[in-house]
């Protein structure tokens, strides 16, 4: 097939996923919620793959990671500690006719994108009343045209209460990230495992932020998954410039290796001085070029005893590490990179996704690791039953060892056409020749060329050409 090496746009991404089962909008049946998603039937076979892989590069096969599951809710001191009750906040305006809000800074990129301006400000760096003064400046409007109020700051946390009275005191917050569930574990993880430093904790879970921007489809969503690491330490013996380097060269390695996403829509952006928050030496963005534009896909910072630091003195324990060997008693340094697996995801079908040159034809190229079904398995005809038996044997043979779906409906050709889109990788086909010899029809998606194949050696084919 010759394909098509125009990228695709947002709108071919949201309708394949609603068509194919891999991502709905939350709760359509009362209008949608915005930025909400469900993950459908084959949309979490990815998710889980996407996750499992993770696991699998970063924990598992690490003898200096553990993994951890802590909870959504923690003590709300938590929040007050690591600063995202006074600091968690994106900068926030108002369209003065339609009262709709949106992110200062996301409109003032939007307005730069279109402008140029001899000095650009780095829009990262301006504070709230930069934004104000640089929006009333250019007089920048809203996207329905109408004026905007002042820059306000707006905290991204979710609260709620515990018990049966919402007041102050009962009062908790849905976790922002991940992360301070690993920090304030810190010192249980120590005591109860054999670990020396360095090392680190990972742990995958869901976090909440009460985003306004809407109409980034997963990219940007009240709630999603979080795949965050912390590893810890001595910054006496450890130079952090080659740990953070090191850390960078395994985020490119996942991505481009084992998610195979093509390293020219993958850049490091360095965080502006300004830009870093005030305890951090260093921060980077792995940014994939996502329909609208470069976006940060995943974050690495190093954020020195910060944290660590901040829960000794809300929770007046310590958190200090003492050296085996030579009894030093300290405070573990820690670099952190942090990726959403909702964009890991929205990456991954971006960069599968392969019209052909007439946009008849879409191919949906997933890593076979990857596809929600290694294989298909279809019948000729429905209506012949000694075809139907004799795949039901193949399809349960497969079973055994691949996810394989079935399909018996409407013409052959309309069923390699729905598992191309959904990205299976081979469809095997019994038909008339099946009957007499015993062979198979195995259809390539990428290629769509055929061959015949022994049921004998189909299982071997298979795990040659998928478990590689
Ligand atoms: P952004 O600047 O895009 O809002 P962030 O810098 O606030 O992201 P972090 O706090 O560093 O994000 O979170 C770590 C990772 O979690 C991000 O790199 C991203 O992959 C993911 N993430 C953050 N917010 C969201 C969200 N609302 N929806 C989906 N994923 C998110």
């Amino acid at each position: 097939m010759s394909s098509s090496t125009t990228s695709p746009t947002l709108d071919e991404i949201v309708a394949l996923s609603k068509r194919r089962g891999f991502v709905y909008p939350t709760s359509e049946i009362y209008g949608g919620l915005a930025n909400a998603y469900e993950y459908g039937p084959n949309g979490v076979e990815l998710l889980r793959k996407i996750k499992n892989l993770w696991w699998e590069f970063f924990i598992s096969k690490r003898s200096d990671m553990l993994g951890l599951d802590s909870q959504i809710i923690l003590h709300p001191r938590t929040w007050e500690a690591s600063g995202h009750v006074s600091s968690f906040t994106d900068p926030l305006v108002e369209d003065q006719v339609t009262h709709k809000r949106y992110r200062a800074d996301h409109l003032i990129e939007s307005w730069l994108s279109k402008h140029s301006l001899d000095n650009p400000p780095v829009v990262e760096s301006m504070s709230v009343q930069d934004m104000s003064q640089f929006i009333s400046a250019n007089n920048i409007k809203s996207p329905d045209g109408n004026p905007l109020s002042a820059a306000k700051s707006f905290n991204l946390l979710f609260e709620t209460s515990i018990g049966v009275v919402a007041d102050e005191s009962n009062k908790v917050y849905l976790r922002g990230e991940t992360a301070q569930g690993i920090f304030s574990n810190f010192k249980q993880i120590v005591d109860s495992n054999r670990v020396k430093l360095p090392f680190g904790v990972g742990q995958i879970g869901k976090s909440f932020r009460n985003e306004i921007t809407t109409g980034q489809f997963i990219f940007r969503t009240l709630e999603f998954e979080q795949a965050e690491i912390e590893y810890f330490f001595n910054p006496k013996d450890t130079d952090w410039q080659v740990l953070f380097k090191d850390w960078q060269d395994k985020m490119w390695q996942f991505v481009t290796e084992i998610l195979g996403i093509n390293p020219d829509k993958l850049r490091w952006r360095r965080h502006e001085d300004s830009e870093r928050s005030f305890y951090s030496k260093d921060t980077y963005d792995l940014e994939y070029q996502y329909p609208f534009g470069w976006k940060e896909l995943w974050g690495i910072a190093y954020r020195t005893d910060y944290d660590l630091k901040q829960h000794m003195e809300f929770s007046g324990r310590s958190l200090e590490y003492i050296d085996p060997l030579t009894q030093e008693k300290f405070i573990p340094h820690v670099i952190e990179p942090a990726v959403g697996i909702n964009r890991l995801l929205l990456m991954v079908l971006c960069d599968a996704y392969r019209p052909d040159a007439q946009r008849e034809r879409l191919v949906l190229e997933l890593q076979p690791k990857l596809a929600p079904y290694q294989v298909a398995v279809f019948p000729l005809l429905k209506n012949k039953p000694e075809l139907v038996d004799r795949a039901k044997t193949v399809y349960q043979l497969l079973q055994n060892n691949y996810r394989v779906t079935w399909d018996e409906r409407g013409n052959i050709g309309k069923r390699y056409l729905s598992q191309d889109e959904i990205g299976t990788p081979y469809c095997v086909t019994i038909d008339f020749e099946t009957l007499e010899n015993d062979s198979v029809t195995v259809r390539h998606r990428d290629t769509a060329t055929q061959e015949r194949i022994k049921i004998n050696d189909l299982e071997g084919w298979l795990q040659d050409k998928l478990l590689r």
